[in-house]
């Protein structure tokens, strides 16, 4: 079925409850697992359906923002949609207090238990205002970044339009652009740090009302972690601290020599190369029929997959007034179809999007025989590993949209990986002290940032922008006010990423196998799983980080050693 053709209707809450309640009730009274399946298979029916209406509403809002009926049902399911989640809730304590237990987990997995027993002891009746309180105090951060403007260069501009320019390829330019940016948040310093506080104090409130000693550990029930720990995460940190800097030092040493710098700076971050504004050669049309081959010949499953979002529309990528922003895949149940949004605008993020959130989208293709919202995607840890792989196996066609440019595209990703990976430990540790000492001051905050920042990426050169080098930089890093302890879960699915790209590299056939298993099972695993089933070292282990810093290190060699 065509996109266009399904029809969106608002569920009735009322209605909605009764049935759903009606059924939990039979379920309860089940006499044996096959009724119980049954039961469960309506309920699933109803909540794909609930489920599918919800995402199409949210797609229709990113696609006009501006339609009054988009907005209409955008404010329906805000409202609306914690009512139906606590639906959901009761059905998880319905299936985990049932007799079938074994049956339950030998039909839907480990996994699924193990998830909606984490969801359960998220939640109780008590923190439901604290819980509202937390999403009020979010959606603040979300305003305030939304409402920044900033003057750069004579002009009124937002946040994210004075950022393309901190990546300009003159220096003057990305220092003054850098400068402005951060001078926002300079401005609302205290805004932004009272914001926070709160935010660190209500998450503590809603911990210890559930029975935890502090957010540490809800935050990771939050994310779903069911096969590793705080000790595991930590050895991570510590691994890379001591094998990272290798990395670090030669992509710096090469840019201070192609930039002809002498002392890196933190607007020298994100260049790589002088006088390329890292744009893709063609335009929207090209770019669609350029991924069309690159997915036909990468595999019959992915020319299949892509062929089928064109022609059911379920992807929607070109720009348009009134359209959000960002990229995004997401996943209609009804439909049994992942659907891809972006906003093009003619930079290397629209190539991002037609690999990265093709990734997301693959998987969702390849595992879509599974009825079971709750493990449609994998834990966001195992759920990137599949949208990164590909941005690294589609390196080979990059040509088709960057020209005589595509090896500097190439160099230029592993850069932005190689950077991500000590940036999320800092990201991860800050949280963690944090969340134990919540009666810190904002400065101590600051101060533990920057202290973080020297330990992981000792070359941060903050120039004399002094709000910055007193450790302000956190600010702007959304995640760490609206999704603590979710950053390190980029570092865990860039380490497996890697991994699985030097396995397709030396050998397309296993390789592609590999990654095509860990896409069929979708969410029914857990992370430590899914690397198991890609054959991957578990990026817990020190042996394995230095190997794969081994690894990066030959493939720069490579890269630089090609320029030349
Ligand atoms: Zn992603």
């Amino acid at each position: 079925m065509k996109f266009s053709e399904y029809k969106y209707q608002r569920p009735d809450y009322e209605y909605e409850k009764k049935v759903f309640s009606d059924n939990m009730e039979k379920l309860k009274k089940a006499e044996s697992f096959e009724s119980f399946r049954k039961i469960l298979d309506d309920i699933n029916k109803q909540r794909n359906r609930i489920e599918s209406m919800k995402i199409v509403a949210s797609i229709n809002y990113s696609i006009n923002t501006g339609d009054k009926n988009n907005i209409a049902e955008k404010n329906y399911w805000d409202e609306n949609a914690p009512k139906y989640d606590k639906l959901n809730v009761d059905l998880y304590k319905i299936i985990i207090d049932s007799k079938y237990d074994k049956e339950i987990i030998e039909t839907y997995g480990m996994q699924f238990y193990n998830i909606i027993k984490c969801s359960i002891s998220e939640i109780s009746d008590e923190i439901i205002t604290d819980l509202i309180e937390e999403n009020r105090l979010c959606s603040e951060y979300t305003r305030l970044l939304a409402a920044g403007n900033v003057v750069f260069g004579g002009e009124k501009l937002n946040l994210s339009e004075v950022n393309k320019y901190t990546t300009d390829s003159n220096r003057n330019i990305r220092k003054s652009a850098a400068e402005a940016f951060s001078g926002y948040f300079e401005e609302h310093e205290e805004e932004f740090d009272i914001l926070f506080d709160k935010l660190v104090k209500v998450r503590d409130r809603i911990a210890k009302k559930l029975g935890y000693e502090n957010f540490v550990e809800l935050g990771y029930k939050r994310m779903k972690r069911t096969d590793y720990n705080e000790n595991d995460v930590s050895k991570l940190r510590k691994a890379v601290e001591n094998s990272w800097d290798i990395i670090i030092d030669k992509i710096n040493k090469n840019k201070s020599e192609r930039l002809s710098i002498e002392k890196i700076k933190y607007y020298d971050d994100e260049v790589e190369f002088p006088g390329w504004n890292m744009e893709p050669e063609i335009e929207y049309d090209e770019m669609i029929k350029s991924a069309e081959k690159m997915y036909s010949e990468l595999s019959d499953e992915t020319g299949m997959f892509f062929r089928n979002l064109v022609e059911n529309e379920m992807m929607d990528l070109k720009t348009a007034p009134r359209k959000g922003m960002g990229g995004y895949c997401t996943y209609v149940p009804d439909l049994k179809s992942p659907f891809v949004f972006a906003n093009f605008n003619r930079s290397f993020d629209d190539v991002d999007t037609l690999t990265h959130e093709m990734g997301h989208g693959f998987q969702l293709y390849m595992s879509n025989w599974i009825d079971m919202p709750e493990i449609n995607f994998p834990t966001l840890d195992s759920c990137e590993i599949h949208s990164m792989t590909m941005e690294f196996i589609t390196m080979p066609w990059m040509e088709l949209f960057f020209g005589k440019n595509a090896s500097k595209y190439k160099y230029s990703h592993l850069c932005t990986i190689s950077r991500l990976i000590p940036y999320c430990m800092v990201v991860d540790e800050f949280q963690h002290i944090i969340y134990r000492n919540i009666n810190m001051t904002p400065n101590d905050r600051k101060k533990l940032w920057r202290n973080l920042e020297k330990k992981y990426i000792k070359y941060k050169d903050y120039d004399d922008n002094s709000f910055l080098d007193r450790g302000g930089w956190w600010l702007r890093q959304g995640h760490i006010f609206k999704n603590p302890f979710y950053y390190i879960d980029y570092a865990l699915a860039s380490l497996c990423a890697i991994q699985l790209a030097e396995k397709y590299t030396e050998n397309h056939h296993e390789g592609w196998n590999l990654y095509m298993d860990i896409c069929k099972v979708g969410g029914t695993r857990s992370f430590n799983e899914i690397v198991n089933i890609a054959n991957l070292d578990s990026p817990f282990e020190d042996e394995s980080i230095s190997k794969i810093v081994r690894k990066i290190s030959q493939s720069l060699d490579v890269k630089i050693a090609n320029e030349k």
